[in-house]
């Protein structure tokens, strides 16, 4: 093998690593937050010290390792990518429809009403609504960053149809667009700089997101405060597992946030880094597809199918 050949190999393992640490820690998040959602900082410290075992339970009475609604539509919507090989939003919808209709553990309000919409009148996209600025779209996007990393148009343009299934609001759009602009430069180049400034540059826009000054147990299902808690974690530590414990001790949208977190933690550290008594614990079917559909996502990115 030549040195570019090597190194070209090199580049498609890494990549590969932490996108695949991106999907798996996504639903190790999800996991681990679900047992603590809705709790304020100081239950999560009366029930449990420091929150940080796999342990199922919550409000949702889940078993050990089950993951919830946000990693479910995420892995629908990373089905549908795979099987049109490219974005399809009737398909996303009718994705969505069927797994409404087969009972899901939870089901966010926003989210519940914008498919409800589809199975009633059939349109695709939701009409702006001030109230729909939850974090039900932005969590379920991670499949489109993955599979438009060499292409930023696509990228946006999947997005947002993506986001507006069920949400149209701007703050639930620039911050999905923030957030898997992220993960594309994690997954792509390792480029933590460009994470960075691609935070920053939502905080510009939209001042709200500012993440420096937090307050503790601020992580309502608003994508405002989710994100805030997700940034303020993700920045402020410097390990996988330290920024998952981070997250969701703060309680509130604890699985959301702690999916979001475990995301971009994935993202940067790569799948190696999640911590073995997490990993072992996720369900083996979920943690399998997550790792499947990582690997078919990338390769559609190499073989350039971007375009429908
Ligand atoms: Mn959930
Ligand atoms: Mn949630």
């Amino acid at each position: 093998m030549s040195d570019a050949a090597a190194e070209r190999g090199g580049e498609i393992a890494g990549r590969l690593d932490r996108a695949v640490g991106a999907m798996q820690g996504f639903a190790v998040g999800d996991a681990l937050g679900a047992t603590v959602e809705f709790l304020t900082p100081r239950e999560i410290k009366a029930k449990y010290g420091v929150h940080k075992r796999v342990i199922g339970g919550g409000w949702l009475d889940l078993r050990p390792g089950q993951i919830t609604d946000d990693t479910e539509m995420m892995l629908i919507v990373g089905r549908v990518i795979l099987a049109h090989r490219g974005w399809n939003l009737s398909a996303c919808c009718a994705g969505f429809a069927d797994w409404l209709r087969g009972g899901p553990v939870d089901v966010g309000n926003t989210v519940r009403r914008g498919i409800r919409r589809f199975m009633t009148d059939g349109t695709l996209q939701a009409p702006y609504s001030d109230g729909d600025a939850g974090n039900g779209a932005c969590m379920r996007n991670l499949p489109v960053a993955l599979a438009t990393l060499d292409d930023p148009a696509a990228f946006r343009l999947w997005t947002l149809e993506q986001c507006r299934i069920t949400h149209n609001h701007p703050l639930s759009n620039e911050a999905t667009l923030s957030l898997g602009h992220m993960v594309r430069a994690l997954v792509r180049d390792a480029d933590v700089a460009a994470a960075r400034d691609e935070a920053n540059g939502l905080v510009a826009a939209h001042p709200d997101f500012r993440f420096s000054v937090y307050r503790p147990g601020d992580c309502s299902p608003f994508i405002v405060d989710t994100v805030k808690t997700v940034f303020h974690a993700y920045f402020g530590t410097e390990t996988f597992r330290d920024c998952l414990i981070e997250t969701v001790n703060q309680g509130g949208d604890a699985d959301t946030a702690g999916a979001l977190a475990g995301m971009l933690a994935g993202a940067t550290y790569g799948a190696a880094a999640i911590p073995r008594e997490w990993l072992d614990r996720l369900d083996p079917d979920i943690a399998s597809a997550c790792r499947k559909q990582a690997a078919g996502l990338l390769r559609l990115v190499s073989a350039g199918t971007n375009e429908e």
